[in-house]
């Protein structure tokens, strides 16, 4: 009879156990932040979705280049200035990235993309003479931090803008998993974070955007990474009818334009994808591919007007959609040609 009642009660602590586990309850929350709709799903504890909105408001707060009072503008007016632990952090990685990426991604590219427009919606194109003259301050290299004091050479500006959507998102979800949470997504514009499975064990499926129209171009599966798009559709003008889009060839001040329409890059860390996405969007195709060749631990999906190109990790899990239905996906592989 006792050891009846012995099992009778762990079966129902095993049912309350698994009971529990089934419990983690999707909460969801919308905020607009860094210029961008941000939605983030958590199964777990409803309040994290607080602390998570808390967290990116202060970060915008930080890095805003055109919030007055952000730790990034009072640096761009002085040439030098205090940065908080975790600005000194990002700041740090997004130099590492223009130096990986041979300086396809420059922080200080800022006043050339302030000329054009970009920043303020007050499109315009500019001279070649004064972007040349721009041109001339933008070099990533002169940018010093150290100890919580981050140093520019004169006439330089920069702006995380190419990282900080991926900074934020790894931030989110270091909360989240330091609180126990197996599951979330985020969408932070179209840049998507996920963490861990779907409740069920399934992995999440993303969307890509299809870069020259409405719908997608294909979805890809993932379980704990980061899928992080930068393409010229995401904001742009026309001037004699010609786009211009707010990526820069920091090689040209001119907008890159090398047949790429997007790139997304696949990760762990979504600031690396956020900052990769951007450089490779610049390199143009060919560079792009030997780029990803010479290694590095991420994927990536190149769509160009000729169909769309994948890396080798992506190959079981990525599948053309829409118009791209009957696309021609090409694998990239790093051991071939
Ligand atoms: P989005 O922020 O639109 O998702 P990206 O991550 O690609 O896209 O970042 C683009 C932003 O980065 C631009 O709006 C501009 O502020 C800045 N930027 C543009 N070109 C470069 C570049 N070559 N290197 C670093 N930052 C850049
Ligand atoms: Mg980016």
């Amino acid at each position: 009879m006792k050891q009846l009642l012995i099992l009778c009660t762990l079966c129902v602590a095993i049912l309350f156990l698994t009971g529990c586990k089934q419990t983690a309850e999707p909460h969801s929350a919308t905020l607009f932040a860094m210029d961008t709709v941000m939605e983030l799903t958590v199964y777990g504890d409803r309040q994290l979705l607080d602390r998570a909105k808390e967290l990116v408001l202060d970060m915008e707060h930080r890095l805003s280049v055109t919030d007055e009072d952000s730790e990034i503008a009072a640096l761009n007016r002085t040439g030098s200035g205090e940065v908080s632990a975790d600005t000194e952090k990002l700041l740090t990685q997004a130099l590492a990235l223009c130096e990986r990426t041979g300086g396809a991604l420059d922080i200080s590219i800022y006043p050339v993309v302030r000329t054009w427009g970009f920043t303020t919606g007050e499109y315009q194109l500019p001279e070649a003479g004064e972007l040349a003259k721009l041109l001339a301050v933008v070099d990533y290299q002169n940018v010093a931090v150290n100890q919580g004091v981050a140093v520019l050479s004169p006439g330089m500006e920069i702006d995380l803008g190419s990282v900080a959507k991926g900074w934020a998102g790894d931030r989110i979800l270091e909360i989240f998993r330091q609180n126990g949470v197996k599951s979330a997504l985020l969408n932070l514009g179209g840049n998507v974070h996920t963490l861990g499975a779907k409740p069920d064990g399934s992995s999440w499926r993303v969307a890509v955007r299809d870069p020259s129209g409405e719908g997608y171009a294909g979805v890809v599966e993932v379980t704990g990474k980061a899928v992080i798009t930068s393409g010229g559709y995401q904001r742009f003008f026309e001037a004699d009818g010609k786009t211009y889009h707010h990526i820069i060839n920091p090689a040209t001040g001119y907008p890159a334009d090398n047949g790429l329409l997007s790139v997304t890059v696949v990760g762990d860390e979504g600031v690396v994808c956020d900052g990769l996405s951007t450089a490779l969007f610049v390199m143009g195709p060919d560079q792009a591919a030997e780029f990803w060749k010479a290694g590095g631990n991420f994927d990536a999906i190149f769509i160009t007007s000729n169909g769309i190109v994948i890396t080798d990790g992506l190959k079981n899990t990525f599948s053309p959609l829409d118009s791209y239905k009957d696309a021609k996906v090409t694998v990239l592989y790093r051991d071939k040609d």
